[in-house]
């Protein structure tokens, strides 16, 4: 059989066949030299003519001594020929034998690429029988015919091409197997194929690689850090997604680095520490927890080290997996301070707070609070039952409240006194039972709330809503349900009675002067002085300094001379703290049945009668007339046309000339104008200042007529050639509700008048009502460049203070002054001391309503700086002051300063 592998032309058979060849060349030789030609041919020759017998004889016998011995050579010669033939074929067989037993397939070719050997497993391999290969077949013969039956996946040349390759060809069988091909060329120019089957290797490396696939991408996607590392050299051979995230290094990044290559020195050490320990432990394993820094915060990571060693059991690698617990860490930190805290919370609720379990009535908790009701200390409560702590009768009541809760499984409230170490107190309880998953009653919350004080706050509240607070008489809101009540007793009888609304004089001037508790005191002692007058009937404080009374009797004789009591009654002189207060009273009465039916109207129409009495004089007492209300009901029509005037185009300023004060007006040169409102109602006419200024002030429209004012006098100025200064007068409502200084501001950018031309007249109100925000506007205002006046100084009370705190460029003496100027010494020494005073704090000092010319010379004479009035000029169009703004004289018509 073996021999059949060996194709014609082996290698090993040839110099055999040589030999054979050889021998019998020489052995023809010797014949043909010993003895004649046996068959034709031409002779030598000396061997031509007759031979002697003998000799042919001798010739005979040595011929056939010959022939014998050649014929013995040449046996011998072919037996060892066999002989080697025989052991040439026993090594081939066993060369043969020994390739046909290996497990791959071996093809052999030779220089010509003829296929000299191949073993059966090669045929077994690809399905092949011998008689597939002819003699003289060559490799790529035999690769097409593979080729054609499939069992040949690439072409020839590729083949070569890639067997020859240090990792071979492999080829993929049709019946599922691959064959491993390596070609090796032979120095003598053959070559050697082996066909090795490496199907189960292949499956298994697949397998390998897919299981390797399959755990990367199970690591990859754990949310948990994973690096493994070799413990040799400390470089990471692996890390996972978590990690790189964790890191914010890529995976290329780290791999084959060490820690101290990628992380921050105090990191790395940290890192290197770990593995030390996981290194040392016995266990094989280290579980830690440290903190390492990432970009420019710490992380808290807990970590798992593990120790893989080798088949010698010495380590190999180290797997780290940790986790960033930094929230987890810092959401059960705070988890534990927030149960503290609760815990702290329920314990010191000023609630009593018990926690009962249903199932036996043992109580489970109880806080701070619970202790008073408990009689013991809250830790010896837990798991006692109502029936340890009370008395019989007590726990008896108790148990009873509880199971009705229990049954109800809801809330239950009640309110009950219980006797504790402080007495009895009033006790609000409320039972709340908790249910279990399955809808079971589980634990019944009891909470004990001291109700005592806050019931009696209760009632004191409600002495308060009806009482005021500082005199302790009733307020507003009792004094209108004492007013029904009356109203109800006389209804259909003959009686009457009086309401009378008293406005207290000089509380304000109290409080600015002494302060706000001498006026308290003030106000506490005006109550007793009322209600000794009223000797019974109902006193009631309705609002800062007004009090209503109600008086029966015959009307309104009756309630006039219990309102001219009170004024006697509060004329007198009160000592404060050993101080000397006076006071007034000024009185509006209405009259029930005449002047109402209900609360409300009495009681406005008593205020009504009370606005007609302060307008007539302080002291004064005014019984309600129905025009009263007219009037009133007038101020509202009014100031609902107001509220139209200026989109109407109603409004139009007056200007009035300031003037340099000289002797005479001849030498009093102007210097610039008052910007003064005038409202032309259609109806009505012209309606003063004095009387729509202050409802625009009551309504804040005030802000919106500001505005209008401020632009429209800024930009009557900013036309004129002259230079003149305008003033414009602000209320104090505009300082309280509107943003002034953005306005001003934004107005002069817009009319683009110089701040330094404008002068702002404020009263003292706008310091009055908020000192600290007045001060810091006017501060505001004045860093604007703008000039602000003090107006109307001397009318108020408290200026010398007001002037201290803010330096005023101007003070205005009040009209009030300078019209007595020669009629009443008095007003001359206060303008004196005005002007001293302005003077000493370097303002400058304008006289108002400057109507003659006495005035003018004495307040030029004592160094008055300006002058102001109908003297002077009156308010009027600006159009009557062409001249003096250095416009065209229109018409003709020049302007006058004395006329209007
Ligand atoms: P005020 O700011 O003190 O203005 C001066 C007032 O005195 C003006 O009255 C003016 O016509 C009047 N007056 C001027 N010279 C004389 C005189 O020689 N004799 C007399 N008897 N009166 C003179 P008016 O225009 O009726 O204004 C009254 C008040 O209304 C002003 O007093 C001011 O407080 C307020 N007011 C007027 N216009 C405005 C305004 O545009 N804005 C604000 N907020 N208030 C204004
Ligand atoms: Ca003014
Ligand atoms: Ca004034």
């Amino acid at each position: 059989m073996a021999g059949k592998n060996w194709q014609a032309g082996g290698r090993d058979s040839i110099p055999a066949l040589a030999l054979v060849c050889l021998l019998a060349t020489s052995a023809s030789y010797g014949l043909a030299w010993a003895a004649p030609p046996v068959s034709g041919g031409s002779a030598p020759s000396s061997y031509s003519g007759e031979l002697d017998p003998n000799m042919i004889w001798e010739m005979l016998i040595g011929g056939i001594v010959v022939v014998s011995f050649l014929a013995a050579a040449g046996l011998w010669v072919l037996s060892a020929l066999r002989r080697v033939k025989r052991s040439q074929l026993r090594r081939s067989a066993f060369v043969s034998s020994a390739l046909n037993n290996l497990s791959q397939g071996v093809v052999m070719t030779d220089v010509r690429q003829r296929i000299i050997y191949c073993n059966d497993r090669y045929l077994e391999i690809y399905g092949l029988v011998r008689a597939d290969i002819p003699r003289n077949m060559t490799g790529p013969e035999l690769l097409e015919v593979r080729r054609k039956r499939g069992a040949l996946d690439v072409s020839v040349d590729e083949f070569y091409a890639q067997a020859a390759t240090a990792d071979g060809l492999i080829t993929e069988l049709p019946n599922g197997k691959s064959v491993l091909v390596k070609y090796f060329r032979l120095p003598n120019g053959g070559s050697v194929a082996t066909h090795e089957d490496c199907t189960a290797q292949r499956k298994l490396s697949r397998k390998l690689a897919s299981t390797t696939q399959f755990l990367e991408s199970v690591l990859d996607n754990v949310p948990v850090c994973v690096a493994a590392k070799n413990i040799e050299d400390g470089r990471y051979i692996f890390a996972n997604r978590a990690f790189e995230r964790f890191s914010r290094f890529s995976r290329d990044h780290i791999v084959g680095k060490r820690a101290d290559e990628i992380f921050q020195p105090e990191t790395a050490r940290t890192i290197d520490t770990a593995d030390q320990s996981a290194l040392k432990a016995p266990e094989g394993y280290h579980r830690s927890e440290f903190e390492v820094e990432r970009g420019s915060e710490k992380r808290v990571l807990a970590s798992n080290r593990v120790i893989a060693r080798d088949e010698n059991n010495q380590p190999e690698f180290l797997i780290a997996l940790f986790d960033d617990v930094t929230d987890r860490r810092s959401l059960s930190r705070e988890l534990e301070s927030t149960k503290k805290f609760l815990e702290l919370v329920v314990d010191n609720i000023p609630v009593s707070l018990i926690v009962e379990r249903v199932s036996d009535g043992k109580y489970l908790l109880a806080n701070r609070s619970a202790e008073t009701i408990l009689n013991r200390r809250r830790e010896d409560a837990t798991g006692l039952t109502a029936a340890d702590i009370f008395n019989p009768r007590e726990a008896k009541l108790i148990i009873a409240r509880d199971e009705a809760a229990i049954k109800k499984r809801g809330l239950l409230t009640e309110e009950h006194p219980i006797s504790t170490k402080d007495g009895l107190r009033l006790f609000l309880t409320r039972r709340m039972t908790v249910l279990d998953d399955a809808g079971e009653p589980q634990y019944l919350i009891k909470t004990h709330e001291d109700v005592t004080d806050r019931r009696q706050t209760e009632s004191r509240m409600a002495h308060m809503a009806y009482h005021d607070g500082l005199t302790d008489l009733p307020n507003r809101a009792a004094f209108l349900q004492a007013l029904a009540q009356m109203i109800e007793a006389c209804e259909g009888t003959e009686e009457e009675f009086a309401v009378l609304c008293i406005d207290l004089d000089g509380l304000k001037e109290v409080n600015d002067v002494f302060g706000h508790a001498m006026g308290d005191k003030v106000l506490t002692e005006v109550a007793q002085r009322l209600q000794d007058c009223a000797r019974g009937g109902v006193v009631a404080r309705l609002g800062g300094d007004e009090f209503g009374l109600i008086i029966d009797g015959k009307q309104p004789s009756a309630g006039i001379a219990l309102a001219e009591q009170v004024a006697i009654a509060l004329a007198k002189e009160f000592q404060i703290d050993g101080k000397p207060v006076r006071a007034g009273a000024t009185t509006g009465i209405s009259v029930f049945p005449h002047n109402g039916s209900d609360a409300a109207a009495l009681l406005a129409n008593s205020g009504a009668a009370l606005f007609r009495a302060k307008a007539k004089s302080r002291g004064s007492i005014s019984v309600f007339e129905p025009e009263m209300d007219q009037q009133i009901r007038d101020r509202r029509v009014l100031h609902q046309d107001l509220s139209v005037a200026i989109k109407n185009g109603e409004l139009s300023l007056y200007y009035q000339p300031q003037a340099a004060s000289g002797p005479t007006v001849a030498t009093s040169e102007v210097i610039g104008f008052e910007a003064l409102a005038r409202w032309m109602h259609p109806v009505r006419g012209f309606v003063s200042p004095g009387d729509f200024i202050p409802l625009a002030e009551e309504s804040g429209l005030i802000v919106e007529m500001g505005e209008w004012i401020l632009r429209e006098a800024c930009r009557e100025a900013a036309s004129w050639p002259v230079p003149m200064q305008i003033a414009v007068n602000l209320s104090p409502a505009q300082f309280m509700h509107g943003d002034v200084v953005s306005l001003v501001h934004s107005i002069l950018l817009e009319t683009g008048l110089a701040p330094d031309r404008l002068e702002l007249e404020i009263t003292e109100g706008v310091l009055i009502e908020d000192f600290d925000r007045g001060l810091a506007l006017l501060r505001r205002l004045k860093a604007l460049g703008v000039r602000i006046s003090m107006d109307d100084f001397g009318s108020g009370y408290s200026s010398l203070s007001y002037l201290q705190a803010f330096p005023f460029d101007k003070i205005k003496i009040d009209r009030a002054f300078v019209m007595h100027l020669g009629r009443n010494p008095q007003s001359a020494a206060i303008v004196r001391a005005v002007i001293d005073l302005g003077h000493g704090l370097e303002m400058s000092i304008v006289a108002e309503g400057v109507e003659t010319q006495e005035q003018l010379s004495f307040l030029s004479e004592e160094g008055c700086d300006a002058v102001q009035g109908y003297f002077i000029g009156k308010p009027l169009p600006i159009g009557q002051y062409a001249a003096l703004v250095g416009r065209n004289v229109i018409n003709g018509i020049e302007s006058t300063r004395k006329t209007g």
